[in-house]
């Protein structure tokens, strides 16, 4: 990876430095930040003839290569210090709240309008809204296009963010095109690389925030980072991780709670850590319990589903959403805890990664 000398490379610097890593059968994809880009090296990256000649260059400040599966994501990356930002909020330096819905009925429109104003009420920085659904069943509603609308309206009215699961490139589109704020990467495509390379190219000049989901069969913490690498080795720096909870489920939970792998994850990554406990642990009674304890692990932020009337919701609503009365009072509790758990996450942050 390329750390540039000032924010950003010239079309001539970079057209200099394209030009140097091709003579050795590497190209360079460009990670624009914040406040400064880096430039990733595509393909063997060890020639010391040619990091040489890069770093022999005035405008380049220094060329890392790190021997890591996952060198963009790695705490040692040029990208380490970048921030999130969704809706005027930094993640990581205060809690982010993604709540909504599990799933838009396009049936009943007024459901989800009056849910995006309640969470937006018990404050949510984001609203959830599923317009298409992975199911488990293929014979269950599996969403509509139709329901883009619906959730677009709720962000006019409320003027919040909002975030919506993408399964393929042609709901990706229609996403972005509408102008979702944050897109959601399911459990059951979080290792669909073709998918996750392809949203890192389509949000590259938007740098849309992507919540990559951990995939349901309990692979390892490298696996889930590795993952996140495809979409920031494609463009975009903008990706959270999310425990959702994985399989074999711990007996009476819909899965098995995984919120503690939050400060592995934040030890080896600088990437935020954004908990789903509604379907970690499926009963909307222990959400807030699951939430709270997230929080506790040092998690960034939480997606919580939330319905105004969740027994006449569709999709995971009528077991898993928490009615937003309970929200509010459950993102003030997890506000207090967040302060206190930073203490002690500040304290491993200084050190490596051990494992
Ligand atoms: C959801 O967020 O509604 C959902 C389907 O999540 P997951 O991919 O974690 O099952
Ligand atoms: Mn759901």
């Amino acid at each position: 990876m390329i750390i540039p000398r000032d924010p950003h490379f010239t079309a001539d610097q970079l057209a200099e430095v394209q030009a140097i890593v091709h003579e050795f059968g590497c190209t360079i994809t460009p990670i624009p930040g914040q406040t400064r880009s880096v430039y990733a090296i595509k393909g063997d990256e060890r020639h010391e003839l040619m990091i040489n000649r890069l770093e022999g260059l005035s405008y380049v400040s220094k060329v890392e290569t790190i021997q890591s599966p996952y060198k963009l994501m790695d705490m040692k990356s040029g990208l380490a210090g970048h921030r999130i930002q969704i809706g005027g909020k930094t993640l990581a330096q205060e809690l982010f709240v993604c709540a909504g819905q599990c799933t838009i009925d396009p049936k009943n429109p007024a459901f989800f309008i009056e849910t995006a104003h309640a969470v937006k009420e018990a404050g949510a920085d984001v609203i959830r809204g599923g317009v298409w659904k992975p199911r488990t069943s293929p014979h269950a509603y599996q969403g509509s296009s139709e329901a883009i609308h619906i959730l677009m309206r709720a962000r006019e009215e409320t003027g919040l963010p909002v975030n919506t699961e993408v399964m393929d490139e042609d709901q990706l589109r229609i996403a972005l095109d509408a102008g979702v704020d944050m897109i959601q990467v399911g459990a059951r495509n979080a290792l669909n690389y073709s998918l996750l390379k392809k949203i890192g190219e389509l949000t590259r000049e938007s740098g849309t925030p992507v919540l990559l989901k951990r995939g349901m069969h309990m692979g390892p913490i490298d696996e889930f980072i590795c993952a996140a690498e495809y979409i920031v080795a494609n463009g975009n720096p903008n990706v959270m991780f999310c425990p959702r909870g994985t399989l074999p489920n711990l007996d009476g939970y819909r899965n098995h709670p995984d919120e503690s792998i939050t400060p592995l994850l934040k030890q080896k990554s600088w990437a935020p850590v954004v908990v789903d406990p509604s379907h970690s642990v499926g009963r909307a009674i222990y959400v807030p319990h699951a939430a709270l304890s997230a929080v506790s692990y040092g998690a960034d932020g939480l997606v919580i589903e939330s319905h105004v009337d969740a027994k006449k919701g569709i999709g995971d609503d009528p077991k898993q959403a928490i009615h937003p009365d309970v929200l509010a009072n459950l993102i003030a509790d997890a506000r207090e805890i967040y302060s206190r758990a930073r203490r002690y996450s500040q304290a491993y942050l200084a050190q490596p990664a051990t494992v």
